[in-house]
This record gives C-alpha cells, structure tokens and sequence, in this order.
C-alpha cells in the first residue's frame, strides 16, 4: 500500500455535498456539528459521515472516495479499522458544478462558524467586563 498526501477539509467536503450528505450505503444523513472538527478527525468539518477510500488509501481522487456513516465504514472493513475494504462502490462521477458548489457550501459553512464563534467569545468577554465592574464597584 502506497503513502498518500492526507484528504484536504475542502475535498472531503466536497466528496460529502456530491453524495448528499447521505451514506451510500444504508442512506443515513449526516448530523451537523456547530464548530469545525479538529484538524485530525475523520470526519472532516462540522458533520458526522465519513469519506472512505474505495480502493484502499492510495488515491485521493474523487471516484476513489464515498461518503459512509461510521457503522458502514467499520463493516466495509470488515470489522477492523485496520483491514482493508471489503465492499466496493461506485460513486457518482464527479463535475466542475460539483466541485464549484461543493467549495461554495464549504465556505460558506466557514464563514457561519466563524461569524458563530466571533458571537460566542464576544458575549463571553462581555460577561468578563460586567463582573470586574461589579467587582471593582
Ligand atoms: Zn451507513
Ligand atoms: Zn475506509
């Protein structure tokens, strides 16, 4: 098995929007997460499928990657993280609207995360004046 440069966020992201956010598997849909995934989970940003390597982790184009939930994932390798894939697909072909949308949505779910954590940590710090002025008298 050959090395392979780590699945980028954006392309993961963009495997996810082509297959619906749904498992291609059973058709379960992704849950979404409020904050971003850390750097090293699996389940790339904010949502919580999985985009697996159809053909083992030696390429990261597009017609090698699906979208599965963590159940399927762990039964298309057999029951091991470690084994490799048992069950073959055949992912919708990809297009430039796809990858133009996909970049879109991503983004834009960027933007809202950041815009919610700004919100988040600025009501916090408001907090923190109104108890030291309280504090202070
Ligand atoms: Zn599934
Ligand atoms: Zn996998």
């Amino acid at each position: 098995m050959g090395k392979r440069e780590p699945l980028s966020p954006l392309t993961k992201w963009i495997v996810l929007y082509r297959d619906n956010f749904t498992c291609q598997k059973c058709g379960k849909k992704a849950i979404f997460k409020l904050w971003p995934g850390e750097p090293e989970d699996p389940n790339g940003p904010f949502c919580d499928l999985i985009v697996h390597h159809i053909e083992g982790p030696t390429s990261n184009d597009y017609d090698n990657l699906i979208t599965l939930c963590q159940n399927c994932h762990f039964m298309v390798h057999g029951g091991s993280w470690k084994n490799k894939p048992i069950e073959k697909f055949n992912p919708r072909p990809i297009t430039t609207e796809i990858i133009f949308e996909g970049m879109r949505d991503y983004y834009r779910r960027q933007d809202y995360v950041n815009d919610y954590f700004f919100r988040s940590m600025f009501n916090e710090y408001k907090k923190k004046v109104r108890e030291v002025a309280k504090f202070i008298g």
